[in-house]
C-alpha cells in the first residue's frame, strides 16, 4: 500500500510513524526545506502519552521535558512598569493535567527519529494537483513529478493544500477568532527569573517565558482578518510591528527590536477548522488541517498525534475499507476535538482583553500570587 503524507509537522511525522509501523510503504511531501522545528514549547498531555508509548518515544518524551510544566500552569500578569498585578492559569481546565511540556524542537526530532528509515521524505515540493480515480489517487507536484498512491493523508495544517484543492477554499472551513499570534526566541536578557510574564494592554498582550535553554515568547493582538501572504516572512513582520506600533510600556521596544532580527519567528491568526466531514474517497485531513483547536487551546499537538493514530489503527483494521476506517476515526475523533474547540473564547478574553476595563477586571478576578 502506497500512501502519501503531505506535511512533515507533528501530525504529519506522527501518522508517518504508525502507517510504516502497521507495512505501509510511506512518502512524506513537505514544502519547507527542512523540518520546521521551532516554535513556542508544547504540551503532550492525556491520550497522546499512551500514543507516545505504542510509538515507543515515550521515555524519550520524558527525558527531554523542559521540566517547567508545574510553572507554566500560571503566567504573572504586569502593568508598564513590569510590577506584578495578577496571575493567570494559562491552561483550560477541561484538559487533562496528565502532561509533558516540550520545546517544540525536540518533539519534532524524536517524532521524525522514531520514523522508519524506510519512510521517503520530500522537501521542497507540494501537490500541486490531484484526481481521484476511485482505484488511486494521482498526484502532480509543483516540481513536476508525478505518482499514484492508494491513500493521501492532507497533515498539511490550518492553511492545507490538500484540503483546498479536495474541499475548495479555506474561506469555507476557517473560523478566525479575532486574534494573531507571532511567536519567536528573545535574547536571554528580556527573561526573568525562570518564569512567563504577560503584558496587557486594549486589544495586545505581549507575554515573556524564560526557560535556562531558551527565553522566547511573542506577541497577541486582536484583529479581524487580514489578507495576507501565509509564506512572506517579512509581511507578517511588518503586521505585528505595525499592531504595536503605539505600544510601548513594559519590555514592549525591546521585543519589537527582537522580532525586526528574528530569524525563527512563526505567525499566524488564531483560528478553528470546522468541517462535515475529513475524507472523500481516497483522501483524509488529519491534524489542524481537519481540525485546528487554535494557538489557545493547547490541544493542536497532542489531537494531531492521537488522529495519526487512531487513523493508522482503523486503516489497519478495515482492511481497505477506505470508507469504514474514515468514518470510525472520525468517530472516535470528533468528541475530543469537540472538548479542546469549546471553551477557547473565554481564553482568548483572558489573553487578550479588548479594554482598560476588561484588562482591570481580569486583573481583579486573577490577583497576584504571592510567592
Ligand atoms: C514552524 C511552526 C511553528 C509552530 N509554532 C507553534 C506555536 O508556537 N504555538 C502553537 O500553538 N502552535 C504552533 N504551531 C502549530 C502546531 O504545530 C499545530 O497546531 C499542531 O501541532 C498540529 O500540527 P499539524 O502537523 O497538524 O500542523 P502544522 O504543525 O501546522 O504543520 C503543517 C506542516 O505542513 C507543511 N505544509 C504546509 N503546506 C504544505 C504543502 N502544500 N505541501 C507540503 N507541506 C506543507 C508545513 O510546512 C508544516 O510542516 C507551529 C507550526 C509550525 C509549522
Amino acid at each position: 500500500m502506497a500512501i502519501l503524507i503531505s506535511g512533515a509537522s507533528i501530525a504529519g511525522l506522527s501518522a508517518a510513524q504508525r502507517f510504516a509501523a502497521l507495512g505501509a510503504e510511506v512518502t512524506v511531501v513537505e514544502r519547507a526545506p527542512s523540518l520546521r522545528r521551532h516554535g513556542a514549547p508544547i504540551d503532550v498531555r492525556g491520550d497522546a502519552l499512551d500514543v507516545a508509548a505504542r510509538m515507543g518515544i515515550r521515555d524519550a518524551l520524558v527525558a527531554h521535558e523542559t521540566g517547567a510544566a508545574q510553572r507554566t500552569a500560571f503566567t504573572h500578569l504586569v502593568d508598564a512598569e513590569g510590577v506584578r498585578v495578577g496571575t493567570l492559569p494559562t491552561e483550560l481546565p477541561q484538559l487533562s493535567s496528565d502532561d509533558l511540556e516540550l520545546f517544540r524542537e525536540d518533539l519534532i526530532d524524536i517524532l521524525y527519529g522514531s520514523v522508519d528509515p524506510k519512510v521517503t521524505f520530500v522537501f521542497e515540493d507540494s501537490i500541486q494537483e490531484l484526481t481521484d480515480t476511485g482505484a488511486a489517487v494521482q498526484v502532480r507536484f509543483a516540481s513536476g513529478r508525478t505518482g499514484s498512491y492508494e491513500l493521501l493523508i492532507g497533515a498539511d495544517g490550518i492553511h492545507s493544500t490538500t484540503r483546498r484543492l479536495l474541499f475548495g477554499p479555506e474561506r469555507r472551513y476557517r473560523r478566525h477568532l479575532g486574534v494573531y499570534y507571532g511567536i519567536l526566541s528573545f535574547p536571554d536578557e528580556l527573561g526573568a527569573d525562570g518564569e512567563t510574564y504577560v503584558y496587557s494592554e486594549p486589544g495586545r498582550s505581549a507575554l515573556i517565558s524564560d526557560y535556562a535553554r531558551w527565553t522566547g515568547g511573542g506577541f497577541t493582538f486582536l484583529s479581524p482578518e487580514i489578507p495576507h501572504d501565509y509564506h512572506d516572512v517579512e509581511q507578517q513582520r511588518q503586521i505585528v510591528l505595525d499592531a504595536y506600533s503605539e505600544v510601548r510600556g513594559w519590555k514592549i521596544p525591546e521585543m519589537l527590536e527582537a522580532l525586526k532580527n528574528s530569524g525563527d519567528f512563526y505567525f499566524d491568526s488564531a483560528s478553528q477548522i470546522h468541517m462535515d466531514g475529513w475524507s472523500r474517497g481516497r483522501v483524509v485531513l488529519l491534524g489542524d488541517s481537519a481540525f485546528a483547536p487554535s494557538f489557545f487551546s493547547g490541544q493542536g499537538t497532542p489531537l494531531a498525534m492521537i488522529g495519526a493514530d487512531i487513523l493508522a489503527a482503523e486503516w489497519a483494521s478495515c482492511e481497505g475499507d477506505l470508507e469504514k476506517a474514515f468514518g470510525r476515526y472520525e468517530e472516535a475523533m470528533r468528541p475530543l476535538v469537540s472538548v479542546a474547540q469549546d471553551g477557547v473564547p473565554e481564553a482568548r478574553d483572558r489573553v487578550v482583553p479588548a479594554s482598560w476595563e476588561a484588562i482591570e477586571e481580569r486583573n481583579r478576578q486573577w490577583p497576584p500570587k504571592l510567592d
